[in-house]
Protein backbone atom coordinates (compact mmCIF):
# COMPACT_ATOMS: atom_id res chain seq x y z
CA UNK A 1 0.00 0.00 0.00
CA UNK A 2 2.70 2.72 1.09
CA UNK A 3 4.83 1.35 -1.66
CA UNK A 4 2.15 1.86 -4.50
CA UNK A 5 1.34 5.46 -2.68
CA UNK A 6 4.96 6.47 -3.03
CA UNK A 7 4.99 4.75 -6.49
CA UNK A 8 2.53 6.87 -7.77
CA UNK A 9 3.65 9.61 -5.74
CA UNK A 10 4.70 12.60 -7.76
CA UNK A 11 6.58 14.97 -5.62
CA UNK A 12 7.47 13.64 -1.99
CA UNK A 13 8.80 14.76 1.22
CA UNK A 14 10.86 13.12 4.09
CA UNK A 15 11.23 14.55 7.59
CA UNK A 16 13.65 12.83 9.71
CA UNK A 17 14.77 13.23 13.02
CA UNK A 18 17.06 12.00 15.76
CA UNK A 19 15.22 8.20 15.32
CA UNK A 20 16.50 7.22 12.02
CA UNK A 21 20.08 7.48 13.20
CA UNK A 22 19.16 5.63 16.04
CA UNK A 23 20.39 2.33 14.53
CA UNK A 24 23.84 3.70 12.89
CA UNK A 25 25.03 4.04 16.82
CA UNK A 26 23.91 7.80 17.48
CA UNK A 27 22.44 9.01 20.53
CA UNK A 28 18.88 10.19 20.62
CA UNK A 29 18.08 13.34 22.90
CA UNK A 30 15.10 11.78 24.24
CA UNK A 31 14.57 8.35 25.00
CA UNK A 32 17.23 6.03 26.37
CA UNK A 33 21.56 6.81 25.87
CA UNK A 34 20.82 10.35 25.59
CA UNK A 35 22.94 12.05 28.29
CA UNK A 36 26.39 13.24 28.88
CA UNK A 37 27.97 13.62 32.23
CA UNK A 38 24.58 13.88 33.63
CA UNK A 39 23.72 17.16 31.22
CA UNK A 40 20.64 17.93 29.44
CA UNK A 41 20.95 18.69 26.02
CA UNK A 42 18.48 21.58 26.15
CA UNK A 43 20.77 23.14 28.95
CA UNK A 44 24.02 22.79 26.77
CA UNK A 45 22.77 23.56 23.59
CA UNK A 46 22.18 26.83 23.92
CA UNK A 47 23.26 30.47 23.04
CA UNK A 48 23.44 30.96 26.54
CA UNK A 49 25.35 27.82 27.51
CA UNK A 50 28.18 28.72 25.13
CA UNK A 51 28.45 32.21 26.46
CA UNK A 52 29.00 31.13 30.16
CA UNK A 53 31.01 28.27 29.59
CA UNK A 54 32.32 27.83 25.90
CA UNK A 55 34.54 24.89 26.55
CA UNK A 56 32.13 23.01 27.99
CA UNK A 57 30.03 23.23 25.14
CA UNK A 58 32.87 22.32 22.82
CA UNK A 59 33.49 18.89 24.94
CA UNK A 60 30.40 18.20 24.59
CA UNK A 61 30.26 18.67 20.44
CA UNK A 62 33.77 16.76 20.79
CA UNK A 63 32.20 14.08 22.46
CA UNK A 64 29.38 13.88 19.40
CA UNK A 65 31.81 14.11 17.09
CA UNK A 66 33.59 11.63 18.70
CA UNK A 67 30.92 9.34 18.59
CA UNK A 68 29.32 10.29 14.74
CA UNK A 69 32.60 10.19 12.86
CA UNK A 70 33.07 6.24 12.74
CA UNK A 71 29.13 5.60 12.02
CA UNK A 72 27.50 4.51 9.01
CA UNK A 73 24.06 4.91 7.14
CA UNK A 74 21.42 2.27 8.17
CA UNK A 75 18.66 0.67 5.97
CA UNK A 76 16.61 4.04 6.81
CA UNK A 77 19.19 6.03 5.50
CA UNK A 78 19.54 3.78 2.28
CA UNK A 79 16.20 3.71 1.66
CA UNK A 80 15.96 7.23 1.50
CA UNK A 81 18.46 7.89 -0.56
CA UNK A 82 17.23 5.30 -2.95
CA UNK A 83 13.45 6.55 -2.80
CA UNK A 84 15.42 10.09 -3.78
CA UNK A 85 16.63 8.70 -6.97
CA UNK A 86 12.91 7.12 -8.23
CA UNK A 87 11.03 10.29 -7.38
CA UNK A 88 11.57 12.92 -10.03
CA UNK A 89 10.48 15.86 -7.08
CA UNK A 90 12.10 15.00 -3.93
CA UNK A 91 12.72 16.73 -0.37
CA UNK A 92 14.42 15.32 1.97
CA UNK A 93 14.12 17.45 5.40
CA UNK A 94 16.00 16.96 8.38
CA UNK A 95 16.29 18.34 11.79
CA UNK A 96 19.60 15.51 12.07
CA UNK A 97 22.60 17.26 12.40
CA UNK A 98 25.40 13.99 11.76
CA UNK A 99 25.66 14.17 8.14
CA UNK A 100 24.49 10.75 7.93
CA UNK A 101 22.27 11.36 4.79
CA UNK A 102 24.29 12.46 2.55
CA UNK A 103 26.99 9.74 3.93
CA UNK A 104 23.84 7.49 2.67
CA UNK A 105 23.71 9.36 -0.74
CA UNK A 106 21.40 12.26 -0.21
CA UNK A 107 21.01 14.80 -2.34
CA UNK A 108 18.36 17.28 -2.21
CA UNK A 109 18.90 17.46 1.98
CA UNK A 110 17.32 20.37 3.86
CA UNK A 111 19.13 20.20 6.97
CA UNK A 112 17.09 22.52 9.50
CA UNK A 113 19.28 22.28 12.67
CA UNK A 114 22.95 22.89 10.55
CA UNK A 115 25.46 19.97 10.56
CA UNK A 116 27.74 19.11 12.94
CA UNK A 117 31.10 19.14 10.75
CA UNK A 118 30.84 22.78 10.22
CA UNK A 119 31.58 25.73 12.27
CA UNK A 120 31.06 29.56 12.36
CA UNK A 121 33.17 32.14 13.19
CA UNK A 122 31.32 34.43 16.18
CA UNK A 123 32.49 37.51 14.74
CA UNK A 124 32.27 37.44 10.86
CA UNK A 125 29.64 34.45 10.75
CA UNK A 126 31.97 33.00 8.17
CA UNK A 127 31.00 29.01 7.80
CA UNK A 128 33.70 26.12 7.50
CA UNK A 129 34.04 22.55 7.29
CA UNK A 130 36.63 21.42 10.72
CA UNK A 131 36.03 17.57 10.41
CA UNK A 132 39.62 16.93 13.18
CA UNK A 133 37.90 14.88 15.26
CA UNK A 134 38.97 15.17 17.85
CA UNK A 135 39.65 18.60 17.76
CA UNK A 136 42.46 19.27 20.11
CA UNK A 137 42.59 22.89 20.94
CA UNK A 138 39.02 23.57 22.54
CA UNK A 139 37.66 26.17 22.41
CA UNK A 140 38.70 26.21 18.07
CA UNK A 141 39.54 29.71 17.17
CA UNK A 142 38.77 31.34 13.70
CA UNK A 143 42.13 32.71 11.53
CA UNK A 144 40.78 36.33 12.44
CA UNK A 145 41.32 35.00 16.27
CA UNK A 146 37.29 35.20 17.55
CA UNK A 147 36.04 31.94 18.59
CA UNK A 148 34.71 29.47 16.68
CA UNK A 149 30.89 27.67 17.14
CA UNK A 150 29.29 24.67 15.95
CA UNK A 151 26.93 25.89 12.61
CA UNK A 152 24.45 24.43 14.43
CA UNK A 153 20.54 26.29 15.58
CA UNK A 154 20.63 26.33 19.53
CA UNK A 155 17.37 25.76 21.40
CA UNK A 156 15.94 28.98 21.47
CA UNK A 157 17.65 30.42 18.29
CA UNK A 158 15.57 31.17 15.32
CA UNK A 159 16.23 28.58 12.22
CA UNK A 160 17.93 30.45 9.01
CA UNK A 161 14.36 31.88 7.03
CA UNK A 162 15.98 30.32 3.91
CA UNK A 163 16.10 27.20 4.55
CA UNK A 164 12.50 27.27 6.11
CA UNK A 165 10.70 28.58 2.75
CA UNK A 166 12.34 25.64 1.11
CA UNK A 167 11.18 23.23 3.70
CA UNK A 168 7.91 24.64 3.53
CA UNK A 169 7.13 24.70 0.13
CA UNK A 170 8.20 21.21 -0.11
CA UNK A 171 5.71 20.55 2.68
CA UNK A 172 2.71 22.00 1.27
CA UNK A 173 3.37 20.95 -1.88
CA UNK A 174 4.27 17.46 -1.81
CA UNK A 175 1.46 14.65 -1.92
CA UNK A 176 3.47 12.17 -0.06
CA UNK A 177 4.90 12.94 3.03
CA UNK A 178 6.98 10.28 5.43
CA UNK A 179 7.82 11.19 9.08
CA UNK A 180 10.66 9.00 10.43
CA UNK A 181 12.54 8.81 13.98
CA UNK A 182 10.78 12.21 15.13
CA UNK A 183 9.44 13.04 18.86
CA UNK A 184 7.46 15.65 17.11
CA UNK A 185 8.33 18.19 19.97
CA UNK A 186 10.40 20.42 18.92
CA UNK A 187 8.95 23.16 16.54
CA UNK A 188 8.63 24.37 13.42
CA UNK A 189 9.71 20.43 12.38
CA UNK A 190 6.87 19.37 14.57
CA UNK A 191 3.89 20.91 12.54
CA UNK A 192 5.20 19.91 8.71
CA UNK A 193 3.22 16.69 8.82
CA UNK A 194 -0.22 18.63 10.10
CA UNK A 195 0.44 21.22 6.89
CA UNK A 196 0.85 18.65 4.60
CA UNK A 197 -2.26 16.69 4.89
CA UNK A 198 -4.26 19.71 5.50
CA UNK A 199 -2.55 20.45 1.61
CA UNK A 200 -3.88 16.82 0.39
CA UNK A 201 -0.73 14.88 1.12
CA UNK A 202 -0.91 11.50 2.21
CA UNK A 203 1.39 11.30 5.88
CA UNK A 204 3.08 8.29 7.43
CA UNK A 205 4.63 7.96 10.76
CA UNK A 206 7.42 5.55 11.43
CA UNK A 207 8.40 6.30 14.95
CA UNK A 208 9.65 3.97 18.05
CA UNK A 209 6.76 4.69 19.82
CA UNK A 210 3.53 6.88 19.69
CA UNK A 211 4.35 10.40 19.49
CA UNK A 212 1.73 13.51 19.60
CA UNK A 213 1.36 13.51 15.93
CA UNK A 214 0.37 9.87 15.90
CA UNK A 215 -3.52 9.80 15.53
CA UNK A 216 -3.30 13.11 13.12
CA UNK A 217 -1.91 11.22 10.30
CA UNK A 218 -3.05 8.32 7.58
CA UNK A 219 -0.64 5.73 9.03
CA UNK A 220 1.68 5.58 11.87
CA UNK A 221 3.90 2.79 11.94
CA UNK A 222 5.48 1.96 15.36
CA UNK A 223 8.73 0.45 16.12
CA UNK A 224 12.66 0.05 14.26
CA UNK A 225 12.40 2.61 11.49
CA UNK A 226 15.66 0.12 9.58
CA UNK A 227 13.58 -2.96 10.15
CA UNK A 228 9.83 -1.56 9.06
CA UNK A 229 12.05 0.41 6.06
CA UNK A 230 13.84 -2.91 5.60
CA UNK A 231 10.30 -4.89 5.17
CA UNK A 232 9.47 -1.63 2.43
CA UNK A 233 11.21 -1.45 -1.29
CA UNK A 234 10.94 1.33 -3.54
P1 LIG B 1 14.27 13.26 19.57
O1 LIG B 1 15.52 12.76 20.24
O2 LIG B 1 13.43 14.24 20.24
O3 LIG B 1 13.30 12.00 19.28
C1 LIG B 1 13.74 10.85 18.66
C2 LIG B 1 12.52 9.98 18.38
O4 LIG B 1 12.96 8.85 17.65
C3 LIG B 1 11.81 9.46 19.64
O5 LIG B 1 10.41 9.64 19.50
C4 LIG B 1 12.15 7.97 19.66
O6 LIG B 1 11.10 7.18 20.15
C5 LIG B 1 12.36 7.69 18.18
N1 LIG B 1 13.28 6.59 17.91
C6 LIG B 1 14.35 6.14 18.63
N2 LIG B 1 14.92 5.11 18.02
C7 LIG B 1 14.22 4.89 16.87
C8 LIG B 1 14.36 3.96 15.81
N3 LIG B 1 15.30 3.03 15.78
N4 LIG B 1 13.46 4.03 14.79
C9 LIG B 1 12.47 4.96 14.79
N5 LIG B 1 12.30 5.85 15.78
C10 LIG B 1 13.19 5.84 16.79
O7 LIG B 1 14.69 13.71 18.15
P2 LIG B 1 14.15 14.85 17.23
O8 LIG B 1 12.68 14.77 17.12
O9 LIG B 1 14.98 14.81 15.99
O10 LIG B 1 14.48 16.16 18.05
C11 LIG B 1 15.13 17.04 18.26
C12 LIG B 1 16.55 17.54 18.19
O11 LIG B 1 17.52 16.56 18.41
C13 LIG B 1 16.85 18.08 16.83
O12 LIG B 1 17.08 19.42 17.03
C14 LIG B 1 18.15 17.41 16.37
O13 LIG B 1 19.01 18.37 15.82
C15 LIG B 1 18.71 16.87 17.63
N6 LIG B 1 19.48 15.61 17.57
C16 LIG B 1 20.04 15.16 16.40
C17 LIG B 1 20.76 13.98 16.38
C18 LIG B 1 21.38 13.49 15.10
O14 LIG B 1 21.80 14.29 14.27
N7 LIG B 1 21.43 12.18 14.86
C19 LIG B 1 20.88 13.22 17.54
C20 LIG B 1 20.29 13.71 18.72
C21 LIG B 1 19.59 14.91 18.70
Amino acid sequence: MIIDLLKKAKKVAVLTGAGISAESGVPTFRGEGGLWRNYNPQELATPEAFARDPGLVWEWYNWRREIIHPLEPNKGHKFIADLEKNTSDFTLITQNIDGLHQKAGSKNCVELHGNIWRVRCVREEKVFELSDVPLKDIPPVCECGSILRPDIVWFGESLDPEVMSIAYNAVKNCDFMMVVGTSAVVQPAASFPLIARQNGAYVVEINAEKTPISGMVDESLIGKAGEIFGKLKP
